[in-house]
């Protein structure tokens, strides 16, 4: 038995790096899985048809994050599309470093908008499918620099410290109606992006951390795919550290 059999997903920002890999482990975990990109159409393509290989329903669509009212048509699309809804995964976000001296109020806004907004936007949206349905799990992507702070990421890391106490919020308010809701904090997670970095300064990164490696997407997929099963009904409201003990 597979561990989503039945259920819906949402995941946004899949085109790549780790909510690519929550897409393809829900889809091959036998849940239906829709997905959002905003500029990477055509991995966006290539991606439905991908995850429609393991049999399940799959669809994807172009939406921006930061928007109030494509939250609520996304929904309503996602709804229609396939039927119900689940398990709701906010992963898209972005990141615009810089010291604090040098960020203007555009950076500023920019992030909170994507990274945090859209978790109030696609929460709200969601919530009248889950109220009927009465259970539905919402899973936020923060990360551990929402916890700690990091110099030269205010924007980002005040995005994510916001995405946890809403998180947190959303558990104590809707509990009683059998909806989880809950966050991944993610470490150091070797994507593309970081393919890129100089190998020295990335080992050094590995050499900090006390499980000595860097993530993969599949280890913060992993653990989206607990809390979105019925393996983790008795949790809610918590923030699950995934950084090989990089915070501790
Ligand atoms: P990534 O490779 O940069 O991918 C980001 C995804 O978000 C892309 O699919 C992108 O789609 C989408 N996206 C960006 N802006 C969007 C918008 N306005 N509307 C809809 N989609 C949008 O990021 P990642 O490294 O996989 O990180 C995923 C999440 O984990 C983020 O929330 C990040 O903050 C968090 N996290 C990552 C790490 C890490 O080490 N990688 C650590 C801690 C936390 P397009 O390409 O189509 O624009």
């Amino acid at each position: 038995m597979k561990l989503l059999s039945g259920k819906t997903a949402l995941v946004t920002g899949a085109s790549r790096g780790i909510g690519y890999a929550i897409a393809q482990k829900f889809a091959e975990q036998g849940a239906n899985v829709a997905f959002t990109y905003l500029s990477s159409v055509e991995k966006g393509e290539t991606l439905e048809k991908e995850l429609g290989e393991y049999g399940i329903k799959a669809k994807g669509y172009r939406s921006d994050a930061s928007d109030f009212s494509a939250a609520e048509q996304l929904i309503n699309s996602v709804v229609a599309d396939l039927g119900s809804l689940d398990i709701l995964i906010n992963n898209a976000g972005i990141t615009q470093d810089t010291l604090l001296m040098r960020m203007n109020e555009e950076m500023w806004d920019k992030v909170i908008d994507v990274n945090l907004k859209s978790v109030y936007n696609t929460v709200k949206a969601a919530l009248r499918t889950f109220l009927k349905q009465k259970s539905g799990s919402i899973i936020n992507l923060t990360s551990v620099v929402g916890i700690k702070g990091n110099a030269g990421q205010a924007n980002y890391a005040a995005s994510k410290a916001g995405i946890i106490g809403f998180t947190k919020s959303v558990a104590l308010e809707l509990g009683s109606r059998n909806i989880r809701s809950n966050a991944i904090a993610p470490g150091f997670i070797e994507t593309e992006m970081t393919d890129k970095l100089d190998e020295k300064t990335v080992q050094s990164w590995r050499d900090a951390i006390p499980l000595k490696r860097g993530g993969s997407p599949d280890d913060v997929a992993d653990c989206a795919l607990f809390l979105a099963s019925d393996m983790s009904t008795y949790i809610t409201g918590q923030v699950l550290q995934v950084d090989g003990g990089m915070l501790t």
